[in-house]
């Protein structure tokens, strides 16, 4: 193997070449190094983290346990880590995804601040081309991409943003140097998780803060507490115990639902249960709750009439109250953000709320921005206006399959894969963490596809197959059972990333998996065991 000497002139031959060093990413570089292919990660960032790496916006932190969200696979990692908090922030997971490359020895074969512009399968060669944005070229059996599910930002479709002279700042894309909001007039686009996370920091040092939302949320407490030194050895001692739990619940979490069904206990206990988890730490609320609060109509709306209560009595103005209590879902629907002090924010007198969908704003100005009733002067604007979720990173780069077809164009009416894994048409192409697989507490479910694409390449290498692809027959197959994971839920109907539906335009189509981590893992592991079903080898 060639080994890349820096300059953007060279080009490297690889087995395998993974795009993108999240979480995700680095750990489907440890497993092919670790099975002896060579292989480098391309990284369109400064440094590792992903997700970690790119928010670092004040308030930034998990809605997973931190040490049900780090790697469980490797023992020096659990013997030399230890979490502080139950949820970390940002700067702590990015400390830790760093001395995870270190510890494991991965950081020769990142290349930072290598952005993939394009990929091109050759049929003659079976090789991937792969350039950056820079000019390097990399030439490669395989093509792994771990690009992310939320990491391809949007911004508001309103012109005039360049225009705007005042700072300005999308969360993820936030600046590693402070930025102060001190007697500043702020305006936050935006209450999805972000917004709700990073709304309370803005509103403690600016003079005026203008929230503009679109959509409300249910929102409910994180209740964050630090990790004892004994409950970390506890962890430590159940580690391997831990990842089993993860892997044997619905969503990757340490939490399952409970056996009993909303209506199966008075309504005394039925209130009583969702105040004990209001006030238990994370997503425990929808996590850890009745078995039904999702597929039934009447447990879904005594769980959302509880939280909307909550709003009520935690808002002082009713009328503000009122806009801040979701009318276009009910919980369960979406991934509920968790807060700190969220809606108490309203209550402070320098801070205004605006609805978008009373007076969306119809352009920015070089002094602040304005909207259809208005205009507003602003010395900084943020926009937590979220992500082109799922194939938003995937599409964005120019990868070219059989025949010169885009990947963009394959997807035009929504993903199609097999299995969440492969495009048809994309020999040689691997996607993890992407569309129509399954998700929840993300590393759990991207860990289960990185090690089946371990398996996938062992095989074909053991073999001498030198390509594979699936075909429209299997995405097809695929696509009616990531339908199916979905129906008689309420996420059914929602309006979400999920669905694209925060893109104007958008095909609405299911972008993720319902059906559970261990379900996806078994239906994986039945196509493996039946010959590799849906994957043709050539
Ligand atoms: C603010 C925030 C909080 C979150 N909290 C949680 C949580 O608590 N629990 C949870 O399970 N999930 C959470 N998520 C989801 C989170 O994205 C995943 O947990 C996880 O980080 C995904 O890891 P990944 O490695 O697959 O992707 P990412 O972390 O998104 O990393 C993808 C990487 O690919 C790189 N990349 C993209 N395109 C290119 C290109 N063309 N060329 C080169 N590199 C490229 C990006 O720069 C990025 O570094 C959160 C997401 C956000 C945005």
């Amino acid at each position: 193997m060639n080994e890349h000497n820096g300059s953007p002139a060279a080009e490297v031959e690889l087995d395998a070449l993974v795009v993108g060093a999240g979480i995700t990413g680095i750990y489907q570089l440890y497993r092919l190094r670790e099975h002896g292919f060579t292989v480098k990660a391309l990284e369109a960032g400064g440094g590792v983290g992903g997700t970690w790496y790119w928010n670092r916006y004040p308030g930034c932190r998990f809605d997973s346990e931190s040490y049900s969200y780090g790697y469980f696979f490797s023992p020096e990692l659990r013997d030399e880590w230890t979490w502080s908090e139950e949820f970390a922030g940002q700067p702590e997971t990015e400390r830790y995804l760093n001395f995870a490359v270190d510890r494991l020895g991965l950081r020769p074969y990142i290349e930072f601040d290598a952005r993939v512009a394009s990929a091109e399968f050759s049929e003659e060669q079976s090789r991937w081309l792969v350039t950056t944005t820079a000019g390097a070229v990399y030439r490669a059996r395989f093509l792994i991409t771990a690009v992310g599910l939320l990491s391809a930002p949007v911004f508001p479709a309103a012109p005039g943003l360049e225009e705007y002279r005042g700072e300005s700042y999308h969360t993820a894309l936030w600046p590693a140097a402070p930025v102060d909001f001190k007697g500043k007039r702020v305006a936050v686009v935006g209450t999805g998780s972000s917004g709700v996370q990073i709304i309370p920091f803005v509103a403690r040092d600016a003079s005026e803060l203008t929230v503009f939302q679109r959509t409300a949320n249910w929102c409910t407490p994180i209740n964050n507490r630090p990790i004892s030194s004994e409950k970390a050895e506890r962890i430590r001692a159940r580690f391997d115990e831990l990842h089993e739990l993860c892997l044997s619940t619905p969503a990757g979490f340490i939490h399952r639902p409970r056996d009993l069904a909303a209506f199966e206990v008075s309504d005394a206990d039925r209130t009583a249960w969702f105040q004990r988890l209001y006030d238990e730490p994370g997503l425990t609320m929808v996590m850890n709750n009745f078995r039904d609060i999702t597929t039934d109509a009447a447990a879904n709306a005594a769980v959302t009439d509880f939280i909307r209560a909550k709003i009520r009595e935690r808002v002082q103005d009713p009328a503000v109250a009122e806009m801040l209590i979701p009318d276009d879902h009910t919980y369960g629907m979406k991934r509920p953000p968790l807060e700190n002090g969220y809606y108490e924010v309203f209550n402070q007198d320098n801070v205004e709320l605006v609805s978008l969908r009373e007076e969306p704003i119809e352009r920015f100005t070089p002094t602040g921005l304005a909207t259809t009733r208005r205009e507003m002067d602003f010395d900084m604007i943020v926009l937590a206006t979220g992500f082109e979720a799922a194939t938003g990173s995937l599409t964005r780069m120019d990868i070219r399959g059989s025949g010169g077809r885009e990947l963009g164009d394959h997807w035009e009416a929504g993903p199609r894969t097999h299995l969440g894994l492969q495009a048809a048409g994309f020999p040689n192409l691997f996607i993890v963490g992407g569309p129509q697989s399954t998700t929840g507490n993300i590393p759990r479910a991207t860990e289960i596809q990185a090690d089946l694409v371990t398996r996938l390449l062992t095989f074909m290498t053991e073999q001498g197959h030198s390509v594979v692809t699936t075909s429209r027959e299997a995405e097809d197959t695929w696509i009616d059972i990531v339908a199916d994971s979905v129906r008689g839920t309420v996420l059914e109907n929602a309006r979400s990333w999920a669905f694209g539906s925060n893109i104007d335009g958008k095909k609405r189509a299911y972008l993720l998996w319902s059906g559970g981590i261990p379900a996806y893992r078994e239906r994986c592991e039945e196509a493996f065991a039946d010959g590799f079903r849906g994957f043709v080898f050539g």
